[in-house]
This record gives structure tokens, sequence and C-alpha cells, in this order.
């Protein structure tokens, strides 16, 4: 869908990038394919018409994600905690992008609730928390790349995306939607992606860097865990997966490699909702997946101290695995009715 966005917020943005500034921008912890491709993406364009842009990421990226342009350049939080606490400090602008609620930068909150610069949010979560100055928040836009997109033609500034920014966008785009099937994807959306190939993003380069990019051990780990580590629930219409450390670190585990497991749940005919349990150290790591009108945000929320979208969202536990799994388990007979 099309978003609309406030006159008086876009006359003010326009105003704030008027003038030649110090932008930071920031998104989420572990940044997936929408948050640091939304971000390189608009540092991209802010750069070209002549801002000075600094893009800090509260944690490391996955490694494939590394190829995007500029993605060197990103001041990890993790690794370099004074030159991001001084870019947000010296910023006169702050750009948070793809996140809805600033503890999701995690140990990174205080350094950027505490900078001066007025904030700009662009998002596409549920129930976005007013800690910005001015926020573009449409739900029903498939990515935050593709919001961006339709803000940077709102401000006239589409002539501004090179193929390059163009590449980082489509990957955002691509990544959120499953490749162009979750029904987020709208006749906008490939309006948008037309018009970002266009521009010179190769989609098929994009697709081979995500999806065809995999260790060989990634790899044998998805399919011993679609072989031994996932469970059907037939009567709730559910499919979980564990992730075991220990085995995780059988298979020689890297950043990412779990990404998109959770997704073979759904494939199964039938299934509702696929769950997936990581362990990390100290805590369990989970996320949801549904279709439907099964919303699993509302389930991580009230559960597992989470949240994110109604068909995919994420959470966490610091019970052992066991546990979390357990009472997973338990709560699922109060969902029996919507998940019939
Ligand atoms: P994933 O399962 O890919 O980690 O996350 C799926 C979605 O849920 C993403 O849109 C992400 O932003 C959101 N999400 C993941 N973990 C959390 C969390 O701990 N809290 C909240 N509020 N959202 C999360
Ligand atoms: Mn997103």
């Amino acid at each position: 869908m099309k978003p609309a966005f406030s006159p008086s917020d876009l006359s003010a943005v326009k105003d704030l990038l008027s003038v030649p500034r110090r932008i930071v921008i920031t998104t989420h912890y572990k940044p997936d394919g929408d948050a640091l491709g939304s971000s390189l993406g608009l540092q991209s364009v802010l750069q070209n018409i002549g801002h000075q842009v600094i893009t800090v990421v509260p944690s490391e990226f996955p490694a494939f994600l590394s190829w995007m342009q500029d993605a060197e350049t990103a001041i990890d939080f993790l690794q370099n905690k004074d030159k991001a606490t001084e870019a947000f400090r010296n910023a006169e602008l702050v750009i948070c992008l793809d996140f809805n609620d600033p503890a999701r930068v995690e140990g990174m909150m205080n350094v950027l609730l505490e900078a001066p610069a007025p904030r700009i949010l662009i998002d596409h979560h549920l129930d976005p928390k007013p800690f910005c100055n001015y926020t573009f928040s449409e739900t029903r836009v498939s990515s935050t790349c593709e919001l961006i997109v339709h803000l940077l033609i709102a401000l006239e500034l589409q002539s501004a995306i090179s193929g390059s920014a163009a590449e980082a966008f489509y990957c955002g785009i691509m990544t959120d939607t499953g490749s162009f099937r979750f029904s987020s994807v709208s006749a906008e959306t490939h309006e948008i992606v037309a018009m970002l190939l266009a521009k010179g993003a190769r989609n098929y380069v994009v697709h081979e860097k995500i999806y065809d990019t995999s260790s060989e051990w990634r790899l044998r780990f998805l399919g011993h865990s679609l072989l031994n580590r996932m469970v059907v629930i037939p009567e709730y219409h559910t499919v979980y997966f564990t992730a075991l450390k220990e085995e995780m670190e059988a298979f020689h585990h890297e950043s990412g490699d779990t990404e998109g497991l959770v997704n073979y749940g759904l494939s199964i005919t039938g299934m509702k909702m696929a769950v997936l349990f990581s362990e990390r150290d100290k805590m369990v790591k989970i996320s949801f997946r549904s279709k439907g009108d099964f919303s699993v945000k509302d389930l991580a929320e009230k559960h597992f101290e989470g949240g994110g979208h109604k068909n995919a969202a994420g959470g966490k536990s610091t019970e052992s695995l066991q546990q979390t799994v357990k009472r997973f388990v338990s709560v699922l007979p109060s969902y029996s009715e919507a998940l019939k």
C-alpha cells in the first residue's frame, strides 16, 4: 500500500535536510537485511545530496550482508563504543530505522536517547514508542526499505538513489517479504521494486549474495535440524525447532546460520505457527512465524518478553532451553481456538 505522510512532518524533514548536516543513522540490535539495507541505502542517498553520514549499528551484522556498499564503514557499537558515542554526541540529526522501541538497540539505548539532536523514526513495526521528534510509521508497508523509498519520493529525492543504494533497498524488501511472498507485499511494493531495478539494482546478484552463500556446515546443520530437531504438534498446527548450543558449535555455527530455519516449519501443510528456540549464552532466543490471523506478536509479548509483527516476531527467555520449550507447550491450550 501507498503510505500517507503528514505534510507538516514532511516539510519539517525537508527543512532539516535543506542544509548539509552531520547525520547518524541507526537501527536495531543484530541488524537484518531490512535494517542494514535501509541504513546503508539511506546513508548513500543523504551523502549524495551533501550530508555527512555515519551509520552506527548496535551490534554486528551477519557476513551475508557485508557485500552492501559502505557496510565496512558502519560503526559497531559493541566493538567501538567511544567512536559510536562520539558520533551520536556530534550529530545534528539522528535517523532511527526499522525498530519501534529504543530498547531494541539494547546496550546503546542511553547513548541514543542522550544524543542532543532531533530524531526521526522510519519504521513498519506495530505500536511505535514516542521516542522520536518525527515518526514515519506505517505497519502495512512490507519493509522499512519500501517505506523509505516512498518517503524519498514524497521528498522528491528519488533521483539521489544510486544503483548500489537501490540494491541495498531491494535487499531489505526481499528479505522482509520472504522473497515477495508474504501478504505484506502490495502492488506498490512491486512498483517500488520496478523503480529500484530501473535504477540499477541487480536482483539476481542480491538473491545469490543472500541465499547462495551458505557454508557447507550451515546446510548440514539445516538438515540435522529438519531431521532431528523438529517437533510437530498437529492439534495446534504448530511446529517448533530447537537449536542446541553444543550442536551449533559442533556444526561450526556462525552468526546468521539459523536465519530462515524457522520458516521451513510453515511449509508443512496446515501449519499456522512455527517457532525456533535457539540456545545462547545464558538465554534462549526465540523466533516466531505464523500464517493468517494468528498473531505471534501477541504471544511473544505476553509470554516471552518480545514483540515484532503479527506474522513474524521474536522473544527471549532466561530459563533453560528445555524449560522454555516446556512453558511454550504449556501455553498452547490457551490459544486452541485461534490455532484450530
Ligand atoms: P527474528 O525472528 O527474525 O529475530 O525477528 C522477527 C521479528 O520480530 C523482527 O521484525 C524483529 O524486529 C522482531 N523481534 C525479534 N526479537 C524481538 C524482541 O526481542 N523484541 C521485540 N519487540 N521484537 C523482536
Ligand atoms: Mn523490517
